[in-house]
Parts: C-alpha cells; sequence; structure tokens
C-alpha cells in the first residue's frame, strides 16, 4: 500500500487510450505518412514501453498523448530509412567494396532508371522484329575498347572466372602459378572456385618464383587451360620471377592450350593520364596473346556490378552455350547502366571528368585541402567544443584489388576529444556521425577519427547533415 502523504506513483491504468494518442496532430500525420496500419502498432509499442517503464519505477510522470505519438512517429521514421540508403564515404577508399564500390556516372543513372521504368528491347531485335541477344547491347562497345574478337557480360567478375574455368576447364586441369592463388575477400578463393567450375588446380612454380618451365612441364593432355591471375590485393617483392603473360601465351599454345588471363580489376583507361602508376589495360591483355581475359564491372571501370568476359569468339561462343550462363546473366537495369558507362570511354578527354571514379581519384591534395580548410568551420562548429578538429594530410587508397600498394596524397580531419583522451568518445562520435539520415563513415586511427575529404563532393549535403547531429558533443 502506498503511505498516505505520497502523491499516487503514476498508474499504467491512466495512460491515453491508442485512439486518443492517434487522434493528436502528430498521430494524424503519421497516419498520413506511414499509414494506419503502421502507425496503429507504433504506438502501441510505445505505449507498452511506457508501461514497462511505469511498472519499473522509472518514469515519475505520466507522458501526455503528444508524448506517445511522438515517439511513435520518431520510431516510424527511423524505420522507413531504407537500410541501403546513401552514405559519405570519408574512409579514403574510393573503391570501397563494403560501401558498394563504384558510383555511376549521371549518364549510366540516367539509362538503368528509364530501363526500369519501361520496356525496353532486352532480346529483341528492333530491325527485324525477332529474337535478339541480351549481350548485342554491349558487345560491340566492348570489342571496340578492348581490340578482342567477341565479349560477354556476366553477374561479376567472380561469376566470369567461374564460368569460364567451368567451361574450358571441366574434368580437365588448369595450371596456375603458385604465386598466383590469390583469395579476394569473402569467399573467393581460387583453388575454391577451380573446385566447384569441376577443374582440377594443377599448381607450379614456388610462391615468389615460377619459370617457363613449370607451365612447359605441368602441359599435357588433359591440360584444359593456362590461367594468369592478377595479384590484386598483394604484391610479392623481393627474389621473384614470374613469366609475362605474352610468353605464356606462347607457352601455352604451342600445345593448343588457351591461356586464360584475369585481370581482376581491370581498366579500359591508361591511368597513367591521372597521374597514377600504369595499369594493365584489357586492350593490353588482350594483345599479349590471352585467349580469355576477365574483369569486372564495378572496380576501376567505375561501372554496375557486371563481369566481363572478351577474347576469342570460339571460347566466347563455348562459354555462350554453358546453361550456366543463364544463371550468371545480368538484367537490363544493370545493363542500361552498362552501356551508358562504356559509351563513356569513346570519349576519354572527357572521361575523368564524366566518370566520378576515376574523377574522385584524380583529385590532387592541394585542391582537396583546400575543401577542408573551406569546411572545418562549420564542421567544427557542428560538432561542438567537445572535440578538436585538426586539418590533416592522409593517404587514400584506389581500393578493390587495384594497385594495393599506391597510395593518393589527400587531405582530411583529424577529430579528437577536446579534454581529457577518452576513445569511448571517439567511438560515440563515430557511431553518432554514422547514425546521420546521411551517415558519414570515417575510420579510426591512433586515437583520432579520421575523415579523407577524397570523395566528398556534395558539400552542401554533408553540411546539411551535420545539423542532425546529437548524442556525442
Ligand atoms: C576482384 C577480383 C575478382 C572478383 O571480382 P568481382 O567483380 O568482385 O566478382 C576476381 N579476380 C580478381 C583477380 C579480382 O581482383
Amino acid at each position: 500500500m502506498d503511505a498516505p502523504s505520497r502523491p499516487a506513483a503514476p498508474s499504467p491504468r491512466d495512460l491515453p487510450s491508442v485512439d486518443r494518442v492517434l487522434a493528436t496532430p502528430t498521430g494524424q500525420e503519421a497516419v498520413e505518412a506511414f499509414g494506419r496500419a503502421p502507425t496503429t502498432s507504433a504506438i502501441r509499442a510505445a505505449l507498452d514501453e511506457v508501461r514497462a517503464c511505469l511498472l519499473a519505477g522509472k518514469l515519475a510522470a505520466l507522458p501526455s498523448a503528444d508524448h506517445v505519438a511522438a515517439a511513435a512517429a520518431e520510431a516510424l521514421e527511423r524505420h522507413a530509412r531504407s537500410r541501403l540508403r546513401p552514405v559519405f564515404n570519408l574512409t579514403g577508399t574510393v573503391l570501397h567494396t563494403n560501401l558498394g564500390r563504384a558510383l555511376l556516372a549521371e549518364e549510366a543513372v540516367e539509362a538503368a532508371t528509364s530501363a526500369m521504368r519501361a520496356a525496353v528491347a532486352l532480346e529483341y531485335d528492333l530491325a527485324t522484329g525477332k529474337r535478339g541477344e541480351r549481350d548485342d547491347h554491349v558487345r560491340g562497345l566492348l570489342i571496340e575498347l578492348t581490340g578482342a574478337e567477341d565479349a560477354t557480360v556476366v553477374n561479376n567478375n567472380a561469376a566470369a572466372v567461374l564460368l569460364v574455368l567451368n567451361t574450358l576447364g571441366l574434368g580437365r586441369e588448369a595450371i596456375v602459378s603458385r604465386g598466383e592463388l590469390i583469395e579476394i575477400g569473402g569467399a573467393f578463393r581460387m583453388p575454391d572456385i577451380m573446385a566447384r567450375a569441376g577443374v582440377t588446380l594443377v599448381e607450379v612454380g614456388t610462391t615468389n618464383r615460377t619459370h617457363p618451365r613449370d607451365y612447359a612441364g605441368a602441359l599435357n593432355d588433359t591440360t584444359g587451360l593456362v590461367l594468369k591471375v592478377h595479384t590484386s590485393n598483394y604484391r610479392i617483392e623481393g627474389f621473384t620471377k614470374e613469366v609475362p603473360a605474352r610468353e605464356l601465351a606462347g607457352i601455352a599454345h604451342a600445345k593448343g592450350v588457351p591461356l586464360v588471363n584475369d585481370l581482376g580489376s581491370g581498366t579500359l583507361f591508361d591511368l597513367a593520364r591521372i597521374g597514377l602508376a600504369h595499369e594493365p589495360t584489357v586492350r593490353e591483355a588482350v594483345a599479349e596473346g590471352a585467349d580469355i581475359v576477365t574483369f569486372s564491372g564495378d572496380k576501376l571501370l567505375g561501372g554496375p556490378q557486371t563481369g566481363f568476359i572478351v577474347g576469342r569468339a570460339d571460347l566466347i561462343a563455348a562459354i555462350n552455350r554453358n546453361p550456366m550462363k543463364r544463371a550468371l546473366r545480368v538484367d537490363k537495369i544493370r545493363l542500361a547502366a552498362l552501356e551508358a558507362t562504356l559509351k563513356l570511354y569513346r570519349d576519354p578527354e572527357r572521361l575523368a571528368a564524366r566518370l566520378p571514379t576515376l574523377r574522385l581519384l584524380a583529385r590532387r591534395r592541394a585542391e582537396i585541402a583546400a575543401q577542408a580548410h573551406a569546411l572545418a568551420e562549420p564542421f567544427a562548429a557542428a560538432l561542438g567544443d567537445a572535440f578538436d578538429i585538426e586539418i590533416v594530410d592522409c593517404s587514400s587508397q584506389i581500393g578493390s584489388g587495384a594497385l594495393p600498394l599506391e597510395t593518393l596524397p589527400s587531405a582530411g580531419f583529424a577529430i579528437r576529444p577536446a579534454a581529457e583522451a577518452s576513445g569511448g568518445r571517439l567511438n560515440a562520435l563515430a557511431s553518432a556521425l554514422r547514425d546521420l539520415p546521411v551517415p558519414i563513415i570515417g575510420r579510426i586511427s591512433e586515437g583520432a577519427l579520421i575523415l579523407d575529404l577524397r570523395c566528398l563532393e556534395d558539400e552542401a549535403g554533408f553540411l546539411a547533415s551535420l545539423a542532425d547531429i546529437r548524442g556525442p558533443a
């Protein structure tokens, strides 16, 4: 029994009813925005929470119907946010696999959007009115841009490698250097893919040195292919030797065996033009004599997730006849985006300005530092006094296994707790930035939260997003 001298504790029985909360202006707005059923459930959930707090003695007063409506509306808004909503990638890694890799050019976005809205002649030949080929929309462009005889497109490069191995090597052997038995991350490990493709892996050479005679000695009547793999995310340095593709092609061809070159990222553009190290282009790989070259659409190429297989027409025909091809094909949306992306490559002079991946890779430190100086004051104001902000030099990475050791001079912010250093404060800030309507993703390094501004193009959006920050400061 309550002591008679104290006011009675609020009782769950006196909580507003669901209908009363629904009838508040906020409740009505929520119904308008989210629908009656979701709003009613959200109000029930909010009331349940208040009830639990009351019973646990954690609430001194009854919340009003308006309060409950506001809590429900906030939960609805939080729920309505897409889990795939845009984020600011300030990690310093331009092609960040976990953040979706390449940003598409406006031309590609428009093409994909129109293809989504309408029926398109995906496998329909408008000239003859007969059935057409899905690949035809990009085949010609790929042939033009790579110098290969023929080309086809699948879901991603992992699919491309799988399909090529299965087509050329099922029940046969594939020869690979021990220095190139890569793991890309996730579950893409070359020996495992080989096994799933039904191909027997024949390793030759050693981790650091593989010679022409190693390949020559392994070739036999059951060899289906020789595979060369771009060591995308590592380098073997020091006392090393690999067999160049041109020489390897000669060795394979002498026995009538095709050479497959998995370029990984692959590029159709000479990166030296934007001041980076030269990365072998697909055209070069084709010219070196590879019978098949595979590469990705959403790495350096800067397009949608796709995998390309280019090379000898008879081998591409065999690949297209493989029943697995159907399971790995791409849809109209990506094909539309891909066609638009590849078309930009016809004009290399303007490519770096139009293709976001190259545009971001081409940014100079001085330009990024100037941006940091311009943003420092409003940024500091948004974070409040609890944090010190310093403009720092940093090193961006290309990401996705392209030029793994190459770093790009960049600039950004290093944020540290102002008073007594405490890692917890920094983690709370990183978490608050991730919780913004457009989350800001940086990285924590040596007691500071680093925001590399290389990939920040939408400055107004960045500042607008910061206005919503709350919690840590
Ligand atoms: C990235 C990569 C792959 C896989 O490509 P995805 O497009 O991610 O499927 C395969 N091989 C190499 C050498 C790579 O670098």
